[in-house]
C-alpha cells in the first residue's frame, strides 16, 4: 500500500481505491471511494481537486465529507447536537467533555458553495433573505438552516457575541428572528493590559487584562450550565479537565504534523490536506476520538515518507506562509501547481492549535484560550505571530487570501502585509479567492506565479 507520494485526480483515485481494496485496505464505517461524495452529495468540486494518494488522506477526506451524515446518525442514536458558532475552538472542548453530546460549527457551511460548486444555490437563497454578496460566504449558513438538507437542526445553538465580525453577528441575529433560539455569550475584544493592570498570559504569546479573563470565564460558566442542562449531566471541573486533556491530544498531534510537514526540506503532504487536517482542531469534525485516529494515520504516513525521503513536491518549491482559509479549496492545489508549497499557516484559528493550559482551573484555562483568538484582538497581534512563524519556518513569501465580502477587518490584510515586508523582509501579496474561482484562475495564477518566481529568484542573492 506504500506507493510513492503523488497527487491524484478523482478519476485516478477510483483506480487507486480499487487497488487498495484488493490489497486488503481496512476502513472505518464512514470509508468508501471518494467519488461517492460527488454522486450522493453533489460535491462536484472534488472533480477539480488533486488529492494525496495515501490511505491516510483517503480517511481524512472521507471523515470530512461524511460529517453531516455522521451528525444525523448521532442524532438518531439519541445524542444531543450542539451548534456552536463563531468562537472556533473553545465551546466544542466543553461540549465534548459531556457524554452523548456532539458539537459542530454551522459556520462550516462556508465551504458548501465551493464543494457543491454553487449547485445548492445557498448563496442565491441567502440573497433572497437580504444577505447579499456584501457578506462573506458564511451567509450560506442561513439557508442551510432553513432547508435542513445539510446538518441536523441543533438541540442547542451557542454563539459568541461582542468581538465578532458584523457578517456573522447579522446572520446569527437573522437566524434567531427566523425561530432558532440562540444562547449568546459575550467575549470582549482583546486588548493589551494597561500599565499597572493585572495581566494574564494567554496561549500564543499573548496577554490580556485579568478583568477580561474573569469576564470570559464567567460567560463560559453560563455556557457550561446550558450544556450540562442539555446533556442532563454534571459538567464539573474534573469533567472539563478531562475534556481539555483530550482536546490537547488532538492539538499535540496537529502540532507534530505541522512541524514535520512545514519544516521538512520538501513537502511530505500537500497543502490541501494540511488545510483539512488543521480544520479538525476546531470541533473535531464531530467525532473527537476519530479525529485522533485520523491524525495518527496522517502522522504515521508523513513520518514514513520523511524516513524514505519521499515527497509530493521537491525542495525547489518556494516556501509560502498562507494566511486565511481559502473559500475555494482548489486554490491550495493551484499554489503547488505553480511551484509553491506551504511552510506555515494561519487559517484564522491558531488559538485552536495552541495547547490549552492544564495547570489552571479548567474554566480559567478555557477563557484564556478563547481570548487568544487571532480574530478578536488587534490585527498587529496576529501579524506579529505570522512574522515569528515566517522566520521560524524560513518562509520565502506570504500569501494573504482575502475572503470576498468579509468584514472581519477591512485593513487586516494591509497590516499583515506591511509587517511581514518590514519585519520578515520577504515578499507578500493579498489575493481574493471566491468560493468557485475558475473565472479568476488566470489572474490568480499569474499573481501566484510571480510571487513564487520572486521568492525563488531571491535565493541566489
Ligand atoms: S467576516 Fe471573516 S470572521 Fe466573519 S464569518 Fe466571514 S470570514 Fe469569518
Amino acid at each position: 500500500m506504500n506507493a510513492p507520494p503523488r497527487k491524484l485526480s478523482l478519476e485516478e483515485w477510483d483506480g487507486r481505491y480499487d487497488q487498495l481494496r484488493r490489497d486488503g485496505l481496512r476502513e472505518p464505517a464512514y470509508g468508501g471511494p471518494l467519488r461517492r461524495h460527488v454522486v450522493r452529495e453533489n460535491d462536484f468540486r472534488l472533480q477539480q481537486l488533486r488529492f494525496d494518494n495515501s490511505p491516510a488522506a483517503l480517511r481524512l477526506w472521507n471523515f470530512l465529507l461524511t460529517e453531516n451524515e455522521r451528525l444525523h446518525q448521532a442524532r438518531a442514536a439519541g445524542h444531543k447536537i450542539v451548534g456552536t458558532m463563531k468562537d472556533l475552538g473553545t465551546v466544542p472542548v466543553m461540549a465534548y467533555a459531556l457524554p452523548g453530546v456532539r458539537a459542530f460549527y454551522p459556520d462550516g457551511a462556508w465551504w458548501t458553495p465551493c464543494l457543491m460548486e454553487c449547485s445548492d444555490k445557498l448563496l442565491q437563497q441567502a440573497e433572497r433573505s437580504g444577505i447579499d454578496a456584501s457578506f462573506c460566504p458564511v451567509r450560506a449558513m442561513l439557508p442551510a438552516f432553513e432547508n435542513g438538507r445539510h446538518f441536523p437542526r441543533p438541540d442547542l445553538l451557542v454563539c459568541s457575541a461582542g468581538a465578532i465580525c458584523d457578517d456573522f453577528s447579522t446572520i446569527a441575529q437573522r437566524l434567531e428572528h427566523l425561530g432558532y433560539p440562540i444562547f449568546w455569550w459575550e467575549i470582549p475584544r482583546r486588548r493589551h493590559p494597561d500599565f499597572g493592570e493585572i495581566a494574564c498570559p494567554l496561549p500564543g504569546n499573548l496577554a490580556a487584562p485579568k478583568t477580561q479573563v474573569d469576564c470570559v470565564r464567567a460567560e463560559l460558566q453560563r455556557v457550561g450550565q446550558a450544556l450540562a442542562e442539555l446533556a442532563g449531566e454534571n459538567l464539573d471541573d474534573d469533567c472539563l479537565a478531562a475534556g481539555i486533556r483530550a482536546a490537547n491530544q488532538v492539538r499535540q498531534r496537529l502540532d507534530s504534523l505541522r512541524r514535520l510537514v512545514y519544516s521538512a526540506p520538501a513537502a511530505p503532504l500537500p497543502a490541501l490536506e494540511m488545510l483539512v487536517a488543521e480544520m479538525l482542531a476546531i470541533h473535531f469534525c464531530s467525532d473527537r476520538d476519530e479525529t485522533i485516529a485520523v491524525l495518527d494515520d496522517l502522522l504515521a504516513e508523513v513520518q514514513s515518507r520523511a524516513r524514505r525521503g519521499q515527497f509530493v513536491l521537491g525542495p525547489q518549491a518556494a516556501r509560502i506562509f498562507w494566511v486565511n482559509p481559502v473559500a475555494d479549496l482548489r486554490a491550495m492545489n493551484l499554489l503547488e501547481e505553480l511551484g509553491g508549497r506551504l511552510c506555515g499557516s494561519d487559517f484564522m484559528f491558531t488559538h485552536a492549535l495552541d495547547l490549552i493550559p492544564e495547570n489552571l482551573p479548567p474554566l480559567e484555562a478555557l477563557a484564556r484560550a478563547a481570548l487568544a483568538d487571532p480574530m478578536i484582538g488587534p490585527a498587529s497581534d496576529r501579524a506579529a505571530r505570522i512574522v515569528r512563524e515566517c522566520q521560524a519556518g524560513r518562509a520565502e513569501a506570504v500569501v494573504v487570501s482575502r475572503i470576498p465580502g468579509a468584514s472581519h477587518c477591512a485593513r487586516e490584510g494591509e497590516i499583515i502585509l506591511e509587517m511581514v515586508r518590514r519585519q520578515a523582509g520577504i515578499p507578500a501579496i493579498e489575493l481574493e479567492i471566491p468560493p468557485v474561482s475558475d473565472a479568476m484562475r488566470p489572474s490568480l495564477a499569474s499573481r501566484l506565479q510571480a510571487l513564487v518566481e520572486t521568492a525563488q529568484a531571491r535565493r541566489s542573492h
